[in-house]
Parts: structure tokens; sequence; C-alpha cells
């Protein structure tokens, strides 16, 4: 018997005949037809979604694959989780578009967030909802860093990524987005970052010093180091789209103190690793700081219903009204949802589930270690990459990595791809996956890898 694509049960990887299918061939000739240029995604995952449920998604073909992808990390609970949509149709009645007016459902909201910062945290951060975007908070927390100091000069980190307008795209290490774009925001200045199996600096961690951050404090301290004293410092703590890189501790500690001595408001970008990502609600949390911006959209809703945010110290709310103004501020289907998602993250342990599943994919991805293509695994929480490199010379080969992306791909597991040279495979699971879900998706991953790398060996031969 075969099923119909709507009847296909979304409980496990299923995947008949060639990608893509036949409608999906259709939907993706249409897409490039009639969409941009630009488009990303469906250029490597060939495939139309039809529906999608906790960690499935289906295509209109009626293929099932498990999503690591998990809409670049913006779906903490997964697909359609029950009690946010249970919020957001109980909220769709009430109001749904509230631009930066005071409402029950915007309070609630509030209140539960900051009372996910540290206690020593709560009383001083403001909150400031910006458009519903990552990068328009970013631009946001440079603008309000730049008028509270009266500076214009900004230091950002090489491998880093920000957003993708055009003073976003200005602190984002891509130059090849950045390239075909002239007269970005200027007074940008790129550190190394602590990317320690690339050492952007040539040394090695085990005899280092950090010499990465201690390169940012020389030149911070330095009258003739050629930087004016910045308006803010930015970095993400796990650079997500730069090939999963975790800074290292004693990199973000000496970045605070410094940026504390010097005055200079430290921003973190938390877009990504924020909202439970890596295991605490915010990342900073590991690393035993307190930072004075936290930038915040992705997962806030745990279900896509857009929202972006700035928590700010108090000390840096120099803005006149309208300083930073956006239609879509307000909208309550997300603060709904981002706060039943809160309940659900509290109730059902799933920072716990995070650091335990994290542990999982860890363990089993120590299978790895024999392969001479993989140069390093690197993860924290539910934040996974697979660096793929050349055995020989060490260059990235995100060549191989597309190849073990589209096998995957075909074996039913989404994931993506990023880094230099997007030679990392990366795995963003939803944050309440369960344990089958993780270990069924790491052995199609190395398999896929297992698989791809013995066919370059033989390529190469
Ligand atoms: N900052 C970080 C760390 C991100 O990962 C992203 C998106 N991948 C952004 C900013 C930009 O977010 P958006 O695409 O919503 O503008």
């Amino acid at each position: 018997m075969t099923l119909s694509p709507d009847t296909v049960p979304m409980v496990g990887p299923s995947v008949r005949g060639d990608l893509p299918g036949r409608r999906s061939a259709a939907l993706l000739e249409r897409q490039g037809r009639r969409e941009s240029n630009a488009r990303t995604y469906p250029r490597h995952l060939p495939i139309g979604i039809a529906e999608a449920q906790g960690s499935f998604v289906k295509d209109v073909d009626g293929n099932v694959f498990i999503d690591f992808l998990a809409g670049a990390g913006v779906l903490s609970l997964g697909h359609n989780h029950p009690d946010l949509v249970r919020a957001i149709i109980d909220q769709l009645g009430l109001l749904t578009h509230g631009l930066d007016f005071p409402t029950p459902i915007k309070d609630e909201f509030v209140e539960a967030q900051l009372s996910m910062l540290p206690s020593s945290m709560r009383e001083r951060m403001k909150v400031h909802f910006c458009g519903p975007t990552g990068a328009n908070a970013v631009d946001a927390a440079v603008k309000l860093c730049k008028t509270a100091t009266g500076r214009g000069d900004l230091v950002s980190f090489q491998g880093g990524f920000h957003g993708s307008s055009h003073a976003a795209m200005a602190l984002t290490g891509l130059v090849e987005q950045k390239q075909p774009v002239p007269n970005g925001m200027p007074g940008v200045h790129f550190f190394p970052f602590s990317y320690c199996s690339r050492c952007p600096v040539g040394l090695r961690p085990d005899s280092c010093q950090t010499n990465c951050v201690g390169y940012v404090e020389r030149s911070l301290r330095d009258g003739n180091g050629g930087i004016p004293r910045p308006g803010a410092v930015i970095l993400e703590l796990v650079q997500g789209e730069g090939g999963v890189v975790p800074a290292s501790a004693d990199f973000v500690r000496r970045l605070r103190a410094l940026t504390r001595e010097l005055d200079i408001p430290l921003i973190v970008d938390e877009v990504q690793t924020g909202c439970g990502r890596t295991g605490t609600w915010f990342a900073f949390e590991q690393y035993d700081i307190e930072p004075d911006v936290i930038v915040a959209s992705k997962a806030l809703s745990g279900i896509g219903t857009p929202v972006a945010m700035i928590l700010y110290d108090e000390r840096l709310d120099v803005w006149a009204p309208g300083a930073h103004t956006g239609t879509f501020r307000g909208n309550q289907l997300a603060f709904a949802a981002g706060t039943a998602a809160l309940r659900v993250i509290r109730r059902d342990d799933v920072l716990g589930n995070v650091t335990r599943r994290g542990q999982q994919v860890a363990a089993r991805l120590t299978e790895l270690a024999p392969n001479p293509w993989v140069r390093e695994v690197r993860g924290v929480g539910l934040m996974w990459g697979v660096e793929i490199a050349d055995p020989h010379t060490g260059r990235p080969d995100g060549e191989l990595a597309r190849q073990i992306q589209a096998r995957a791909l075909r074996a039913g597991l989404i994931v993506e791809v990023g880094g230099r040279e997007d030679c990392v495979v990366r795995m963003l699971p939803p944050l309440n996956v369960t344990a089958e879900v993780v270990d069924r998706a790491c052995s199609i991953l190395i398999d896929a890898i297992a698989e791809c790398c013995l066919t370059r060996v033989f390529s190469k031969s």
C-alpha cells in the first residue's frame, strides 16, 4: 500500500525516491523563476515543505525529515507545540498588533523575560522591542551605545555574524556578503576571535595565553593603537554562522574586564545562543560575566512568530522618545507564544534537556574521532558543528560538507552548513528533542560523513 503525502505519519524519517520529489521540484522551479536570486536554504536543501510537527517536517511529496535546522534555531520547542498554538489561538481573537502600547500579554512577556535574567541584573535591565529581526535589534544595540557614549567606533570579531541589514552586515565577518555593497557603516574594527583550532594569530591554545584577546587589550589601551575609544564591543559568545565556535572563557572574561576598565559597553549578540540554546537561558551566564546589552530574537516566541528585543543597563537609557521606532514592535501573538514557551520550558525542564541531549550528542559524535576528514567536533548545549577539512593540508572542505548535508537529507535529516568556506556541518535541534530522535539523527549524520569521506578518498586517489 502506498500512502498519500497527506497521510504519512511524522514519527520518524522516511524518504522515498530521489530528492527533490516531483511536487517539490515543481515548487522549487516556480520559486526559482519568481523569487530573488538571494534565496538560500532551498538551494542545498531542495524540498518544498508541506507541514511540520515537533522535530519533524514533511515535504510536499510525503517525505519526512528530522529537522535539525529548526527554522535556523527559531523553533525552540519544535514545530507547532500545542501549548504555544493554544496561546496564539486564544490571543488571536483579542489583539494581534499593538505598536508599542502596553498590553496585558506584553506585560506578562516582559515580566517573564526579566525573570530569566540572573537576579543581580533583573532590576537594572531595561527592555526595548525592535523591528522583529535579529539584525534590527543589533542596529538598535549599536545606536543605543553610540548615543550613550557619544563615540562612533565599534569593535567586532572575525568570523562573527550579526545580520544582513547595512549596519549589522558591517559588523559581520563575511567578506563575500559585504564586498558587492559599497559604503558600509564606517568605524568598525575587527579583531581576532578565539577560534583555537584555526588560531587567527597562529598560536596553540596550550601555550598561547589567549594572545587574541591580549591583542585587543594592547590595541585599545595603546595611545598609538589607531582606534579611538569605541562606543561598543559586540560579540557572539558562540559564533553560530561562523561555524559553532565557542569563545574561550579567558577570552570573554578578559574582554569584559577590559571593556569595564575603559568604560566601553559590551554587547552580547545572543540572537542564536539565547533562549536556552546553550543550556542556560543566555550563554553569557556560563562565562560568569554581566554584559551591558543583550540582543535577543530568534527563539523568543518559541514558534517563529517574530519578535526581537534588546535588554540593556539602565545607565545607557539616554535615548530620546522615538530613537528606535518600528511598526512591528508589538506582535501580541509572539508575546503570547513566548510567555507560554517560558511556562513550558520551566514545567518540562527544557534547559535540563538541552544539557542532557547535548551530552548525548557529544558522546555519539566521538565516533567521528578516527575520521581524518573531521578536523574538530564542537558544541555547547544543542548547538553543534562538525568541521570538515582536508587531512593533508588542513584546508576547509566546504564541498565535502555540502555532500554530507545532501546525503544526510536523503537519509532523512536536515542539517545546515556554516563556518569558513561552509566547511562546518551544523545541528540546531529543537530544545525539547527526545533522546530517541537525537540518537537517530546522530546515526544518520555519522553514516553520511563516513560514506562521503570514503567517496572523497577514492575520488582523490
Ligand atoms: N545575530 C546572530 C548571532 C545570528 O545568528 C543572526 C541570524 N542568523 C542574526 C544576528 C540576524 O538575525 P535575523 O536574520 O533575524 O536578522
